[in-house]
Formats: structure tokens, C-alpha cells, sequence
């Protein structure tokens, strides 16, 4: 552990101005402390946010949801609003790491969270995203649980977080507060695939701090539902995942939401899947059809070829869970 100091932001202004002169923010620090300790991360100067007005979950108008940053994981998992609303989210958030983690951990750190690869941890191992320009040790090493889409020759690492796969399915919006004033960015655009700077994840600038998470208006009734899949059935990460969020209106499909998580460098949102369900009526055949199309443009690698039939069968069988079929 390297030496650092401490301050606690009594503001949402004064967090911001301590981020723009260098400070690195803490939440719960369920992961940077961790990431500290491994000598990963080596902030001089931690600024504690966990104070700040944050942590409110409210309804928008028209039907949408905004999660204050500081909103601990388990708490949304459990909020009546987001479970009726959106399982997905509460599905995503209890099949997140364990009990005692969602207690501390908070929405804004989820979604910052870095990857899980073993050699970013290793910091004897090169790793671009690590130490730019030092080489990526997983693509001629062991990437079992590596990623399959939207990798690049200097990255592909995937990103670890189950609940950003419902906010990037759902078309969710990250709202930050900085030194130039308030903004709202698509999820979409939010987290960054690696290309030829693995080491900057995010579309985030100095000093910016996330206030919420939005999630947008969607029809009332829509059914939706998350499922992971991993090496054991507890306190462990994605292979692969499906968040999947449909409505139906006179027996036919007319929004689809789909996206999947443990296979992208990113939360991958499934748009040939989607546009295979719209205007069609739920059925095993297409269930399967649209779910064929769930790993166009994977690239494998050398120990993750199964994750393209896997992610198939998973995106099939969360298609099933959610849309019944007839
Ligand atoms: C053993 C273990 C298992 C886990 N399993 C899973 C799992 O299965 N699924 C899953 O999704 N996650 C999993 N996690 C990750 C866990 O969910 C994260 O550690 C947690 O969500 C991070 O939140 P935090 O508040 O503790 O973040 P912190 O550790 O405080 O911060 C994390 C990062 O986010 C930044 N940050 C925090 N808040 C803000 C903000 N408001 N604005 C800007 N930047 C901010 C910090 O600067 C830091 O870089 C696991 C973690 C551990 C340790
Ligand atoms: S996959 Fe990415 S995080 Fe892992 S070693 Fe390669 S560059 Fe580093």
C-alpha cells in the first residue's frame, strides 16, 4: 500500500473541486481499496463522497427511474420501485457479488469497477490497461473468462459488471456533475471498448462525478428479467449473461430490450437480437432465431470458444423466462 491522504467532501461542488485538482473519489471502496492494497491503483489522494446527497431513489415523469450514485446495491435491489419497474436491475444486482459487498457497495462504484483479468491484478504481468504499451499477457496467456466482442489487439479484458447490463439493455443514462456543470450520457457511450487505449474506460473527465444513474420511460407492463451464468452459483462472475426486457401488446412484441454481459469488452447490447423479436409473436422458434444472432462478431480466442454457445443458449433460455411462449 502506497502512502495517500484523505479528505471527506462536505458537497457535491466541493467533490467535484477536489476531483478536478487530482483527487481520486471513494464510495464504499469495496473494490479501490482492494485495488490499493495490490499496488493496482496508487491514488496519492483519496476524496471520501460517501456522505453526499446521493443516495435517493426517485421516479421521473413519464415513468422512468433516477438512482442517486450513492445508492448502496443492495438497496436498490430490494426498492419497490425498481423491483416492479425493473426486475432486471434488482435480478442483476442480487446476482452481484455477496451480501456483505451490495451492503457497502454503491451504484456510481459498480459501474466504475475495473476488470476482473488476473493480469491487470498481477503487477508483474504487462498489461496495457495497467501500464500502456507494455502488452496485453492474456491473449497469448489464459483467457478462459476473457472476452469474445469488441476486443482490440491491446485489450480483451471483459467488463465485470452485472448491472450495467441491464442499464446498457435498458438505454439507461449516467448523469455527472463537473467542473463545466451538469451532463447526461447514453450507457451506450458511457464505458469505453478498449481500441488503442484500454487504459481509459470511461467517458468520464477530471473532477466528474456521477450523481445518478437514469433509467428512461418505458411502457408500462414491460416484463424483464436477468440471468447469469457462471462456474459456481454464488459469489462469482459472469461467463455470461442476458438481461432481457420485452412488451407485449396484443400478443405480439413490439419493444425489445437485450444486451449481455461476461462476453464484451463492454456491456454488449444485442441489437440483431432485438430487431429478430419486434412485431413478432413469442415462440420456442423464435426465441432460438433471435438468439442465434446474440454472438455476430465474436472474435474468440484461444480457451474461450465455448462462450459463443453459451451465450446463445443463454440469451434463448432468458428470451423463454421472459416472453412465455405459446
Ligand atoms: C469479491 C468481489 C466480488 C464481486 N462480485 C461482483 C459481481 O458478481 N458482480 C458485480 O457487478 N460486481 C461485483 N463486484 C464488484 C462490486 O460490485 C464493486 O466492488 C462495487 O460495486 C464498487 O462500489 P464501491 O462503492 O465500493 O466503489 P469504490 O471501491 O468506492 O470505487 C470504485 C471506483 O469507482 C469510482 N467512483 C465511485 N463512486 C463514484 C462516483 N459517484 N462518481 C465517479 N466515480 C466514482 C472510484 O473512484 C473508483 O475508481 C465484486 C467485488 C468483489 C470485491
Ligand atoms: S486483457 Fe486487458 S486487462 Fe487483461 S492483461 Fe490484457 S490489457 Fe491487461
Amino acid at each position: 500500500m502506497h502512502p495517500f491522504s484523505l479528505v471527506k467532501a462536505d458537497s457535491t461542488r466541493a467533490a467535484v473541486e477536489a476531483g478536478r485538482r487530482g483527487g481520486r473519489f471513494i464510495a464504499g471502496g469495496t473494490t479501490l481499496v482492494d485495488l490499493m492494497r495490490e499496488t493496482v491503483e496508487r491514488p496519492g489522494r483519496l476524496v471520501d463522497i460517501d456522505g453526499l446527497p446521493l443516495r435517493g431513489i426517485t421516479t421521473t415523469p413519464g415513468g422512468g427511474l433516477r438512482i442517486g450514485a450513492l445508492v448502496r446495491m443492495a438497496e436498490a435491489a430490494a426498492d419497490s420501485r425498481v423491483r416492479v419497474m425493473f426486475p432486471v436491475v434488482s435480478q442483476a444486482l442480487e446476482l452481484s457479488a455477496s451480501a456483505q459487498l451490495r451492503n457497502m457497495a454503491t451504484i456510481g462504484g459498480n459501474i466504475m469497477q475495473r476488470t476482473r483479468c488476473t493480469y491487470f491484478r498481477d503487477v508483474s504481468a504487462d498489461c496495457n490497461k495497467r501500464r500502456p504499451g507494455s502488452g496485453c499477457a492474456a491473449r497469448g496467456g489464459l483467457n478462459r473468462t476473457h472476452a469474445i466482442l469488441g476486443t482490440s489487439e491491446h485489450c480483451v479484458a471483459t467488463h465485470a459488471s452485472d448491472v450495467a447490463v441491464a442499464f446498457a439493455a435498458l438505454e439507461a443514462r449516467v448523469r455527472l456533475l463537473g467542473p463545466d456543470g451538469e451532463r447526461s450520457v447514453p450507457f451506450a457511450g458511457f464505458l469505453l471498448p478498449p481500441g488503442g487505449t484500454p487504459d481509459r474506460e470511461q467517458a468520464i473527465g477530471r473532477g466528474e462525478l456521477i450523481t445518478a444513474v437514469e433509467i428512461p420511460p418505458l411502457p408500462r407492463r414491460l416484463r424483464s428479467g436477468y440471468l447469469k451464468v457462471r462456474d459456481r452459483q454464488s459469489y462469482e462472475f459472469a461467463l455470461t449473461s442476458a438481461a432481457v426486457a420485452l412488451h407485449l401488446r396484443g400478443g405480439v412484441i413490439r419493444a425489445a430490450k437485450v444486451a449481455a454481459g461476461g462476453v464484451g469488452t463492454v456491456p454488449w447490447k444485442l441489437p440483431a437480437v432485438e430487431r429478430e423479436l419486434l412485431g413478432e409473436r413469442p415462440s420456442e422458434r423464435l426465441w432460438a432465431r433471435a438468439a442465434e444472432r446474440a454472438a455476430d462478431g465474436a472474435r474468440p480466442l484461444a480457451h474461450n470458444g465455448f462462450k459463443v454457445e453459451l451465450l446463445k443458449r443463454t440469451v434463448e433460455r432468458q428470451l423463454r423466462v421472459v416472453g412465455g411462449t405459446r
